[in-house]
């Protein structure tokens, strides 16, 4: 069993009562007092803390915690008052007190902590060890520490993940270790961590109610975690998923495909997978998942940075390359099978052809000028998808090698940026990440190069009407937004992810809910 658990952090009783309400309402499990956020803290005060929680709460276990302060604690309380508290919680009938291991070496404090515990029926102490600058030094040699130390306690160890890559101590402990145990990472790099802490079989996961009352850096809200997250329907076989990128963390893609495996039922969930850095760190973030099988990573949608260093990857591995991810030299989904073996595919080539076809017949590309801006990932594939119908393109782009190697690989035109005034272009793709939030002032194509009868596809997804796209109905142009593609391509590895096609409106609506 994971508890989802909301920290009360009050100041008053007054306050915690509203507190309390709110996390109930949005259906938290457990209730972690902090009455270390308590003004005038006493025994006393906690005592009825607690009746009152209890009389709000029923059945909903609590964690009664006086966190010191150099732990992470709000207020500087004596070491010896916290005891105290703790014990009086136990007695006014707390489940759970947690308290730090490395105080609990004090003796005097040891000693009333474990009279306390002994006079309880029904409370047991949790020896808590917090690292809020790195990893621990030997997460393994700590934990059994503390086992040692108290072999009834509930170890509960909590770091700051700096990358991504530092979350796997933690799931690694969790999977060689059994009983009850708390274990996750602080910070935004450890937020899957917190998320499939309930997979792994953390006896608790913190949320708090709403965003400004997190307790810790990259807390989640009980909201992202049962609506976003697939929190109640998670367990132990539920297999994995998600985008790597940098950024990813304004990524509409979790709440797409979590929508979608919900809708079809299924034991599946999708995660934001933020790996920062180059080929270095996306390389080692592969390897630390493929090689536990335990985790049950499935596919991952490849997004910037990374879409070459994925093709990189899954070369040297030996994998399965579909010859048109091949062919236009970049990946955007990998699939892994139960042993690891891995396959690529990219999805935007049929996202962005089925994007256009909605405006403009196939028959009719045959021989259509076409304006790419950009010659990035995005490019590749729509350059791809238009050679393929026959259209006649230029390459347009800011860098000119780059530009002039794209155009020649697929037989097309180049002209740098600044030739787009002349264009003839009936269809003109911004390929270009310009105009995405939070610079949604800019466009690479000047108004002026906006013709008549012209169709303008923007990838951009992020405002769904970008600034070129403003212009372009400015001029009563036909317009394709990057919208359409992104929804196009998710549907295409949806499929991929779990062989059944997508609800398209669902995602579209998920979209819509979210932008
Ligand atoms: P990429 O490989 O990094 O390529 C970026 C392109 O944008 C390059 O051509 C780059 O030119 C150009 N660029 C960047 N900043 C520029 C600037 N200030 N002035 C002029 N040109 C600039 O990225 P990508 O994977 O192709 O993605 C591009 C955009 O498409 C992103 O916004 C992405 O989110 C979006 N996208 C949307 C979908 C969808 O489904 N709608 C799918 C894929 C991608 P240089 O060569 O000179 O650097």
């Amino acid at each position: 069993m994971t508890y989802l658990a909301v920290p009360i952090a009050a100041a008053d009783l007054e306050q915690a009562k509203t507190q309390i309400k709110a996390a109930l309402q949005k259906g938290a499990e457990m209730l972690e007092l902090r009455s270390d956020y308590l003004e005038n803290l006493s025994p006393s005060l906690v005592e009825e803390l607690i009746a009152e929680t209890k009389r709000a709460t029923r059945s909903l276990p609590v964690i009664v915690t006086c966190r010191d302060h150099r732990q992470g604690g709000a207020k500087q309380y004596q070491c010896l008052l916290r005891v105290d508290v703790l014990a009086a919680a136990l007695k006014a009938g707390a489940e759970f007190i947690d308290f730090e291991y490395e105080n609990f070496l004090d003796a005097q404090s040891q000693e009333k902590i474990r009279r306390a515990l002994a006079e309880s029926t029904k409370g047991r102490l949790i020896l808590s060890a917090h690292n809020f600058e790195s990893r621990f030094d030997d997460i393994r040699k700590l934990y059994q520490h503390i086992m040692t130390l108290h072999p009834a306690a509930i170890p509960k160890l909590v770091y700051k993940a700096n990358h991504i890559n530092d979350c796997f101590d933690a799931f690694d402990l969790l999977r060689r270790t059994g009983g009850d145990r708390i274990v996750f990472c602080m910070g935004e790099a450890g937020i899957i961590s917190r998320i499939i802490a309930k997979k792994l079989g953390s006896l608790v996961t913190f949320a708090s109610v709403d965003d400004k009352s997190a307790t810790a850096e990259g807390q989640l809200t009980i909201e992202q975690f049962k609506k976003l997250y697939r929190y109640d329907a998670m367990n132990a076989d539920t297999k994995l998923y998600g985008t790597i990128g940098s950024p990813v963390a304004h990524s509409l893609s979790p709440a797409i495909h979590n929508a979608c495996f919900a809708k079809a039922k299924l034991n599946k969930l999708y995660l934001p997978l933020h790996v920062e850095g180059g080929k270095a760190e996306f390389e080692q973030f592969m390897n630390h998942v493929l090689g536990r099988s335990w985790l049950n990573f499935r596919g991952v949608s490849v997004t910037i940075p990374h879409k070459q260093n994925a093709l990189e990857f899954v070369k040297a591995k030996g994998g399965f390359i579909e010859p048109l991810a091949e062919r236009i030299g970049a990946v955007n989904t990998l699939l892994a099978d139960e042993n690891g073996a891995l396959s690529a595919y990219n999805t935007d080539y049929i996202g962005a052809m089925e994007a256009i076809e909605s405006k403009l017949p196939i028959a009719e590309l045959k021989d259509l000028p076409v304006a790419i801006v950009g010659a990035g990932g995005a490019a590749r594939a729509i350059v791809a998808g238009l050679c393929d119908a026959g259209a006649k393109i230029t390459i347009y782009n800011r860098t000119i090698e780059k530009g002039q190697e794209l155009a020649w690989q697929f037989g097309c035109d180049f002209a740098p940026l600044t030739a787009l005034q002349n264009t003839n272009a009936r269809l003109l793709v911004n390929c270009t990440s310009l105009g995405t939030y939070p610079d949604t002032n800019v466009t690479p194509v000047p108004k002026k190069c906006l013709k008549k009868g012209m169709v303008v596809f923007d990838v951009v997804y992020n405002p769904r009407e970008t600034l070129l796209l403003k212009h372009a109905r400015e001029k009563r142009l036909k317009r394709i937004d990057g919208l359409s593609m992104f929804i196009n391509q998710a549907a295409a590895q949806f499929k991929l992810f779990t062989g059944k096609s997508a609800d398209t409106k669902l995602m579209r609506r998920t979209v819509c809910r979210k932008a």
